[in-house]
Order: C-alpha cells, then structure tokens, then sequence
C-alpha cells in the first residue's frame, strides 16, 4: 500500500497536468471494465448478500456508474476550461482567471451496501479530475472487494488506479496515509475516525454518512400512492441504502391506513422471500441479529408489528418488509439508523409538530415529503435541513449527475457528483496576471498621491 502509494504521489509531483484526452482515455476504460465484467460482479454481489437481486446490482450500482462517465465525458471539455475571472477595479490593468488542477492521490473509502457504486462512482470524479486513486472496499463484501481489486489490476496501471482489500486494521492504515483528498462513504461513527486520522496529514476529505431520513405525509395526499413511494424507497436492497426513508410521519387519522398500504404494496413487489430474488438478503448476521432484536425490542414495548409475508425471518438471512407503529422514542428503531426493512410510522397532528421531531435529531441525508402543494413543500424544506430531497418519491435526488449528492452535519460533508464530483476533487488555482502597467506597485512606497486615491476609492 505504501509502495503504491509513494509510487502514484512521486508522479503526481513531476508538475504536468494531465490532459483531456488521458483522462476520457482513463474513463473510458473504467466503462469497459464494468461492462465486460458484468456477469461477474453481480455475481459476487449477490453471494456477498446471501442474495442481491441481479436488476438491482444493474441498476442502482453499474447503470449509475455507466451514466456518470457518459455525463462526465461529455462535459468534461468544457469543465476543464480556465474560467474567467472579473479583475477589482484598483487592480486593473490585468486578466484573472481559475484553473482546475488533478489535486494528486486520491483515496476512497467504500461501503458494502452498494459496493461498486460507492466504490466506482467516486473514482469517475477523480479520474475526470485527473488524479490517481487508491480504494479500499469493504471487508463485508469480500467476493467483491477481490474481484474489483483483480479487474482494476486487469485493466488500470498500478500508477493509476490500485484496489487494496482487508479488515479494519487495512482500512486504519489506508486512512492514515497522506492523500491530496480523501472520500469516505460509511457510518456517522466511522466517519469520525477516518477524519481523525486525515487530519494527522491536514488531508482535507469528503465524508459521505448515513442517518435517519424521513418520510412526511402531508393531509392534502393521496395515502395509498405515498405508501407504494415509500414502500419502494424503503424496501429496495432490504432497506441497507444510506438514503432509504428511515421512519415515516403521517397524519394521526391516516397511520393505520399507511401502514396497511405499505404492507400491501410490499406484498405486491415481494409476493414470496424465501428463494425470491428480487428481495435483498441482509449482508451479515450481525446486522440480521441486531434488525430482529430492534423490533424484538419495540415489539416488548407495545408496538405494533406489521410484516409483508408468512415469515419475518427466513433462513437465507431475510427479513420481510416490516412496518412498525409505536416504536419508543428511546428504542433501537428511533435512536439509530435502522438500515434494514423496517419502516417506523410516526403519527403527528400538525405540520409544526412534524418538523419539530425531525429538527431535534440530528440532520439526515435525506429528506421526502409528499403534498399536492408547494407551499407545504416549500414549509417543509425551509424548516428542515437535509442533505438532499426527493418531492413527492424517493431516492432518486441521489441519481442526478446535475446536483451534487452529500449530506450535512453528521449525515457528512462535502457534495459529489457531476461537476461538482469534478470541481471537489480538483484545485481551483486562482491565477493573476498583471497588465501593461502594475497599479499596485506604482502606488508606492513612498506612499504618495495613488496610494491616498486608491484609499479613498476602497474605503467608501
Ligand atoms: P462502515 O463505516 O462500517 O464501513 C465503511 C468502510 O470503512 C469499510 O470499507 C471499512 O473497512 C472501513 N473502516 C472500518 N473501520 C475503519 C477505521 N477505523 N478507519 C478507516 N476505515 C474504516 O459502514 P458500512 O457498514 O460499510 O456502511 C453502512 C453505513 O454507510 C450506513 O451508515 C450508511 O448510511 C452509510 N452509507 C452512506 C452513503 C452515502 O453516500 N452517504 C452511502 C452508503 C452507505
């Protein structure tokens, strides 16, 4: 790792920028690799699981990737392009302009929920932006994490792109190492301590956390059509999506008629689990153990339990969508991020009441909220703070090559995607150049006559 390191660092110190065409050349060979490597991952990914349905991994994980070089290599061009900037009127004659610089040796962090998303989908930005890269996927995610560290092997230079796989001790190592940028998409509490170890290096990073999202129903919508959204939303991949609707809030009068809804509209998505693949397997025991005794948990204290299907849990390390109405505020389900099948149904009887639940808590990664009126919607977003929304639907804020994907606080900091994904792993270099005469320096010293008229002219 440190040989590659110092390796992809010394090169990135000899001074020349890298130009257009490597890195279209460098985006178009990522392109390749996923495509002739399709069988093959989904594969991985689905043993990963236990089971991980092939249209999903296609999808949610190689068509977003797919579609972000297709964007990223058509503007490419033009996000290169210096930019003209305007010049200060004391500061005349002279030409400004901001240059994009590859920053060097980028390093990304990846989680296993959509292993090759998360892992790919960074590196396009850093690759349009000219840097080398360093991945470190996820231990839960091993057939994965090998077989993405043999094909980048495969097809990148090891000065270019290097996949290195491991444990926990694997990854304190990668995050120690001092990168020109580092990317982390995981947990709140993991996030934490990559930043602690970056800071070591004054590694600047981008932190991609989880949270608790919500889902608000407002009075004016129609419950059946909100339920099949988040039902959709919640139950793609088993819920183990960092921006699934965690908990839902509705209307007090409307919560026995949601909850049915989104049961109902499971059961139509997931008629059967067992042997079905369409419906995700959860990633690990642990996380099973630690979804069953959640609802275990709010179940003991009351709550109602609602499951789409015959069996809560099935022997292939399923969990069948669950809705659960009355889950204690100071339970598993209210208190972390469920990450699982599982949807809380909140009831609130005002709008205020609503938003004042999500203000107290910490701010999520994403947000939705259904209503035919804008002005509701525009209450809700004005109050709330989130990293991103989805109106009326899901996840898809997240899909959008034109917008910038991050969170805020601690669902994370710093956006990627698109050009923002190019303009945050890049170096904005600011660059002067003095015209025919220099102002400044004729002002003085000694100071005289310019300097006082300068003076006068800036402290207005
Ligand atoms: P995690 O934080 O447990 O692990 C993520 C990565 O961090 C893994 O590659 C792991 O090897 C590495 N890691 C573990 N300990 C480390 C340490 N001490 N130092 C450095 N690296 C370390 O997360 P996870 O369980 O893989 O993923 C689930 C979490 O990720 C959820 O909270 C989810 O919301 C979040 N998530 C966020 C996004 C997003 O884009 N914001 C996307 C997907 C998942």
């Amino acid at each position: 790792m440190k040989r590659i390191f110092d390796l992809q660092r010394g090169l990135s110190r000899d001074g020349s920028t890298v130009p257009l065409e490597l890195r279209q050349q460098r985006l178009r060979k990522l392109k390749t690799m996923i495509q002739t490597n399709e069988a093959a991952f989904i594969a991985a990914i689905s043993q990963d699981f236990g089971n991980r349905s092939a249209d999903e991994t296609r999808v949610l994980e190689m068509g977003m990737v797919l579609n972000a070089i297709r964007h990223t290599s058509s503007h490419l061009r033009r996000w290169m392009r210096p930019e003209r900037r305007p010049v200060s009127m004391v500061s005349q004659p002279a030409r400004a302009w901001v240059r994009r610089e590859p920053l060097g040796v980028v390093g990304i962090i990846a989680p296993w929920n959509y292993p090759l998303f998360l892992s790919l989908g960074p590196l396009v930005d850093v690759l349009a932006a000219g840097n080398r890269a360093m991945i470190k996927p996820s231990e839960l995610s091993p057939r994965f994490s090998d077989l993405l560290a043999q094909v980048v092997a495969d097809t990148f230079a090891e000065d270019e792109v290097r996949v290195f796989t491991g444990g926990v001790e694997v990854a304190q190592d990668f995050s120690a190492l001092p990168f020109d940028h580092l990317i982390f998409t995981g947990s709140t509490a993991v996030g934490r301590k990559v930043m602690q170890a970056a800071a070591a290096n004054l590694t600047p990073v981008t932190l991609e956390l989880g949270g608790k999202s919500p889902a608000i129903l407002c009075d004016d919508y129609d419950v059946e059509k909100a339920a099949k959204s988040v039902a959709f939303g919640k139950f793609l991949n088993a819920g183990q999506t960092c921006i699934a609707p965690d908990y839902a809030l509705v209307p007090r009068a409307k919560v026995d008629t949601f909850a049915r809804a989104v049961i109902d509209s499971a059961m139509k998505s997931y008629p059967t689990l067992a042997g079905n693949d369409d419906y995700s397997s959860i990633i690990s025991d642990r996380h099973h153990a630690r979804l069953v005794a959640a609802v275990d948990e709010a179940r003991a204290a009351g709550a109602t339990v609602l499951t789409a299907g015959d069996a809560t849990m099935t022997n292939d390390r399923k969990i069948a969508p669950t809705v659960v109405i009355g889950a204690p505020e100071t339970g598993v389900l209210m208190r972390e991020e469920i990450f699982g099948p599982i949807l809380p149904v909140l009831p609130y009887d005002s709008i205020d009441q609503a938003l004042a639940l999500i203000k107290g808590r910490a701010r999520p990664l994403a947000l939705y909220a259904y209503s035919t009126q804008q002005a509701k919607l525009d209450r809700i977003l004005d109050s709330a703070i989130s990293g991103g929304v989805t109106l009326n639907g899901t996840l898809i804020h997240a899909a959008q090559d034109g917008m910038a994907f991050g969170g805020v606080g601690p669902s994370g900091m710093g956006g990627y995607h698109g050009r923002d994904g190019f303009l945050r792993f890049s170096h904005s270099r600011s660059v002067f150049k003095v015209g025919f005469v220099n102002g400044f320096e004729k002002m003085g010293p000694p100071w005289g006559r310019l300097a006082r008229t300068a003076a006068k002219l800036l402290m207005r």
